[in-house]
Formats: structure tokens, sequence, C-alpha cells
């Protein structure tokens, strides 16, 4: 496996794979990497001939006063990780590399980037599209893999792919938990001890609400105050949102009465954890 930094060197290990007529698998991370990331990894490694993982914490998809310079970096274990599992390249460019000093061109979305986490973090969804733009023009993979933790981003990508035609299968990889339920995230390491048992609130909350509607409750004003409630409960919480969207728009839904997307974001402390649950009625 190789560790490059540089954009020409990913082109030229990546040209050579073309001549060879190999399939290429791309997974886009900010590092830290955990069972979360890797099970993107095994599922690129097992479908593609070769897999590309980028390890970059991109500044523009942090917002002023959030965790750009505090987010955990580990580039050596992070390599070792992806060797471990079958990678065959992992590219972890400087900023500079990514966004030279006259850097000025974003990839903008409008509609499914107003609901949810975009309220609290209004750029967040530019910097996304810009950096997952650029990482498929350098890597021009024929797959990439994203966590359905990021539903959002998620939906945000598959979109992007369509609306600006780019030819590159998006494939959606479930959410990795921790055994208590937390789902596995790089921001769980900002947690300490009283925080880490409190965050297994958003879990909870979220099971509690998927219950009422398994159950047949159709209302998401009622389903929402559930999970709200639940999360209410937990001292060290704070609701930041909880909220049912149209899982592919990300449009607010008064009834669940189509596919949807059920999602939280909760600050523990000074930490800001989000989780989802899909839920698609099963026709008759
Ligand atoms: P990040 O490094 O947080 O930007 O995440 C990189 C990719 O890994 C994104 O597609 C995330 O959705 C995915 N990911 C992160 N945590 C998990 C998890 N617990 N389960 C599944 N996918 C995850």
């Amino acid at each position: 496996m190789k560790l490059v930094k540089t954009i020409k060197e990913v082109r030229e290990e990546v040209k050579q794979w073309k001549r060879e007529g190999k399939t290429i698998g791309f997974v886009p991370t900010m590092g830290y990497l955990h069972d979360g990331h890797m099970s993107l990894v095994d599922k690129s490694v097992s479908q593609n001939d070769r897999t590309v993982v980028s390890v970059f914490v991109n500044p523009t998809q942090f917002g002023p006063g959030e965790d750009l310079e505090s987010y955990p970096r580990d580039i050596e274990h992070d390599a070792k990780l992806c060797e471990e599992h079958g990678a065959a390249l992992v590219f972890n460019p400087e900023p500079e590399e990514m966004y030279d000093e006259m850097f000025c061109t974003y990839v903008e979305m409008s509609g499914l980037t107003e609901e949810l986490c975009a309220k609290t973090r209004p750029t967040h969804f530019r910097g996304v599209c810009t950096v997952v733009s650029k990482l498929f023009n350098i890597v021009t993979p024929d797959r990439a893999y994203f966590g359905e933790k990021d539903a959002q981003q998620l939906a945000v990508i598959r979109r992007m792919v369509k609306d600006l035609s780019m030819d590159i299968e998006i494939v959606g990889c479930p959410i990795v938990r921790e055994e208590d339920g937390l789902a596995k995230s790089s921001r769980n390491t900002y947690l300490n001890e009283k925080e880490r048992a409190a965050a297994t609130v958003l879990s909870r909350s979220l099971r509690i609400g998927k219950r009422l509607v398994e159950c047949g409750e159709r209302s998401c004003g009622a389903v929402e105050a559930a999970i709200r409630a639940e999360v209410e409960r937990e001292p060290l919480a704070k609701v930041d949102y909880v909220k049912i969207v149209d899982a592919e728009t990300m449009k607010p839904v008064k009834k669940i009465d189509r596919p949807v997307l059920v999602a939280e974001a909760v600050y523990i402390g000074k930490t800001r954890l989000i989780d989802n649950f899909s839920f698609t009625e099963e026709k008759q």
C-alpha cells in the first residue's frame, strides 16, 4: 500500500490501474479511522480491484468556532489500518495541496442543504460538495462509499452526482455502533467518562422513536416529541434538532407517508453528535 500526499502521485497511480483495466473504489474520510470507516473500506475492497482512501480534515466544511484545529489526527495509525484492510492507496494531502491561495470555486447546492445539520452549520455542505467533487476528479473512481451515519451528506452526494452527471456509483453503508448503541465517530474521543455514558441517549431516544413508528404512529410531531423528551431527560444533553424529513429531498414532513429519515443532533457537553434511522413502510 502507498501513502501519498500530492494530487500528481494519485493521478499517476490511478492512470496505471486504468491502463490495466482495474476498477477503483474510493472512501473519502477525515481520518482517525475506526470500525465505521473500515466497514466502508471493507465493502470497497470486496467490490473493486483497487481501493483509495482519502484522509483529509477539510477546512472548507468547518464553520468559524468549530473543531477544525482540535479534530483528532493520526495518519500512521490510519495508514496501518488501511493497509491491513487491503486498501491500495491512502491520499493524505495538506490543505495547501487542495486549496491554493487563489482558490475561489465552490459547489453549492440548494434544497437538500437547508434543513437538519445545515441550520447549525450553514456552510458545511458547500465545503463537503466542493471537496468531494475535487476528490472525485482526482481519484476518478467507479464507486464511492459513504456511511448512513451522515445520512444528509449521503443524500446530498447522491443528488450532486446526479445533478452534475458524474459517472460514479454511490454506495451507502449501514451505521456501525459501539456495543451500547452509540454510533462510532471520531468525535466520540472528545467525550469524558460521564459524557460518554450520557451519549447513549442518542441511540436510545431513536430506538423509542423507531418503536413508535413500527407500532403505527404516523404523526411526525408525536414521534419527534417522544425522541426529544427522552434526550431532555439526560442532564448533560442538549438537543440541536430532532427532525423527520423526506428521505430523498430532506424536506420536513408532517406525516410518515413515504420513506423518511428520522435524524437528530445533540450536544453532549460541548461535543455535537448526530444519529438517525430511516423508515420505509413495507407494502402489504
Ligand atoms: P468522517 O471521517 O467522519 O468524515 O467519515 C467518513 C465516512 O465514514 C463518511 O461517509 C461517514 O458517514 C462514514 N462513517 C463515519 N462513522 C461511521 C459509522 N459509525 N458507521 C458507518 N459509517 C461511518
